[in-house]
């Protein structure tokens, strides 16, 4: 491709709206624009690179037996409502009527839409297994949509689902999309983790993320460098501690007016927050709870969902605080309360401690556990940095990571609720049992992004490149330099490689800015050496060049394409 020919708005500025990296350089680099809040358009040389990465994916998903297809993104409500779905997404679904006043949402993600078009037609163990994908448009209306691609509102992903007559059969099938996955993010040249991740307390056995580190990663993954335990901080397990109870008090009322933040409290009593004992009030779907954490730790709401089986978990307002607790927000505590307590599982080993006295403007000090109703402890708090692993002991660490992929056995959730079913071999019928796997693709452009740039642009890897080649005549009007550049474009093209050939009549400074901006793997620069023969090739990682003879332009670029 002619360079002067292309639609590639590049931008000098750095665009005010964009806070992280690859959502600056998307748009310098004339890849995206923003159309509104969360939903963005890709421009040609965005869209190659997205290809490229849709690519890999497929090429990747067919070599692990999956076959795509296309589902549409409407999805008619009675589906979500056979699966119970359709309440349980609530306001990040977009829902819409037809004319004839039908529901329908827009599909942000589509097990009902995969489980329903394979029951009724695979019938017989005999079909097992089967795994489908699509690359296809979800629509979420996050609550926050940011860093441009990164979390948008409307974004494309390879979605699979698979369907086995068996567990041993699920695991084959998740073991394919592991490897398929592990492939896919190792040729986009992303540095990545596979994590543990929470899978619900209802149905599916086991779930993980595909992670790749980033300070500006919005999911936190805790690891441990000794056995290599990973996991995300939903997931990640806080080991119960071993310390001894040694109480030598005895519980005491202390006014405290006003003081109702743990901030405050620390002031008032002169001692640390781990010395509190935090209660939080929640609606467990129709029940209220109380949860107990250190004064210190935050609570983890998914281990507290999964725990109570319930399907929504929010805080209880102030009201209901009233109404259990007999005091404002802020002074409960687990000494005389009348709901489900649960708490911590450090919570069990604190003594002399302090808590609210379910009396607006008074604590408990010196409380110990049998002063309180507390009837289960669990582990129900987040991990932090030096925390035990759970596996080996040692202390574990703390990243940001942004999430590319996400694999999870479902098991039968949806096929039970659907009525997906076959017949085994002995006739007899059974629930499919299945697996879910999703990639976000334009998520794992920007993450490739960010793991791949410097101050002057983007660098890509070659395998995702949009041209692998830009070939830079420095002066247009010098026939010999343009001649030298005409050839060596057309022999790179005639080898089936992407090459671009930048015949804009800029100053040399300007092409190789922009070059670097958008981040082409191997520049050829042909300038005055040209009527030796000669022309100086870099790489774009590199900070070096070199000149070559045009002779050895083919046999470098084979070696640093790799290509044979
Ligand atoms: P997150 O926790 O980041 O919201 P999720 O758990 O909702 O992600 P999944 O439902 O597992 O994500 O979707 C599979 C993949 O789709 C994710 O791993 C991610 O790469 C991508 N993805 C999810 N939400 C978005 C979004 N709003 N914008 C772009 N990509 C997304
Ligand atoms: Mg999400």
């Amino acid at each position: 491709m002619r360079y002067s020919k292309l639609f590639v708005p590049t931008l000098r500025e750095v665009p005010a709206e964009a806070e992280i990296e690859s959502h600056k350089l998307m748009i310098r680099a004339g890849l995206i624009r923003r159309f509104a809040s969360g939903i963005y358009n890709f421009l040609p040389l965005g869209y190659k690179v997205f290809r490229n990465i849709e690519n890999i994916i497929r090429e990747e998903m067919d070599k692990q037996d999956g076959q795509e297809l296309h589902m549409s993104a409407l999805i008619p409500a009675e589906v979500l409502k056979e699966s119970g779905r359709w309440d349980v997404f609530g306001p990040e679904m977009f829902k819409l009527r037809d004319r004839s006043n039908r529901e329908f949402c827009l599909g942000p993600t589509h097990e009902e839409s995969f489980t329903v078009s394979i029951r009724n037609e695979v019938r017989s163990y005999k079909a097992l297994p089967q795994i489908l994908y699509q690359i296809q448009t979800k629509f979420r209306d996050e609550i926050r949509p940011r860093f441009g691609v990164m979390r948008s509102r409307e974004f494309i992903m390879k979605d699979a689902y698979s369907f086995d007559a068996d567990e041993h059969g699920l695991d084959v099938s998740y073991k394919k999309m592991h490897d398929a996955y592990c492939a896919i993010f190792d040729r986009c040249g992303l540095d990545y983790t596979v994590v543990q991740a929470d899978s619900g307390a209802m149905g599916g056995s086991g779930s993980e993320e595909f992670m790749v580190k980033s300070a500006v990663g919005e999911a936190a993954i805790a690891y441990c460098n000794s056995c290599g335990y990973a996991a995300n901080d939903e997931k990640a397990q806080c080991v119960e501690p071993r310390t001894e109870i040694v109480s030598t008090k005895s519980i005491e009322k202390v006014k405290t007016p006003d003081i109702g933040t743990i901030d405050d409290l620390c002031n008032f009593f002169g001692c640390q927050p781990a010395l509190f004992a935090k209660t939080l009030i929640y609606k467990a779907d129709d029940e209220v709870v109380a949860a107990v954490v250190r004064g210190d730790r935050e609570l983890n709401e998914t281990k507290l969902t999964n725990l109570l089986g319930c399907v929504e978990l929010e805080m209880a307002d102030a009201e209901t605080v009233m109404k259990v607790t007999g005091a404002q927000v802020g002074f409960a505590g687990p000494v005389g309360l009348k709901i489900k307590t649960i708490a911590d599982l450090e919570v069990k080993h604190m003594a002399d401690f302090i808590t609210g006295a379910n009396e607006t403007d008074y604590h408990y000090s010196n409380v110990n556990l049998s002063d309180c109703n507390i009837e289960v402890f669990w582990d129900i708090r987040n991990i932090v940095e030096g925390d035990k692993c759970p596996v080996c002991g040692e202390p574990v660490k703390i990243d940001r990571g942004i999430e590319v992929g996400h694999i999870f056995k479902l098991g039968t959730k949806y096929s039970e609720a659907l009525g997906c079913r076959f017949l085994d071999e002995n006739g007899k019928e059974k629930p499919m049992i299945m697996g879910s796997y999703g990639i976000g693709v334009a998520r794992t452009m920007a993450a490739v992004i960010e793991q791949n740039c410097d101050e002057k642009g983007i660098i890509w890897p070659l395998g995702v490149a949009p041209y692998k080649v830009i070939v830079i005549p420095v002066n247009t009007s010098k026939e010999e330099q343009m001649e030298m550049a005409e050839r060596i474009y057309k022999n790179l093209l005639s080898l089936g490689l992407e090459v671009l050939l930048d015949d804009r009549n800029e100053r040399a400074g300007v092409k190789f800015n922009d070059a670097d901006l958008i981040g082409i793997p191997v520049r050829i620069t042909v300038g005055k050496r040209a009527s030796e023969g000669f022309v100086e090739y870099k790489l774009r990682k590199d900070e070096e060049s070199q000149d070559i003879a045009e002779a050895d332009i083919m046999s470098r670029i084979a070696d640093d394409i790799g290509m044979s």
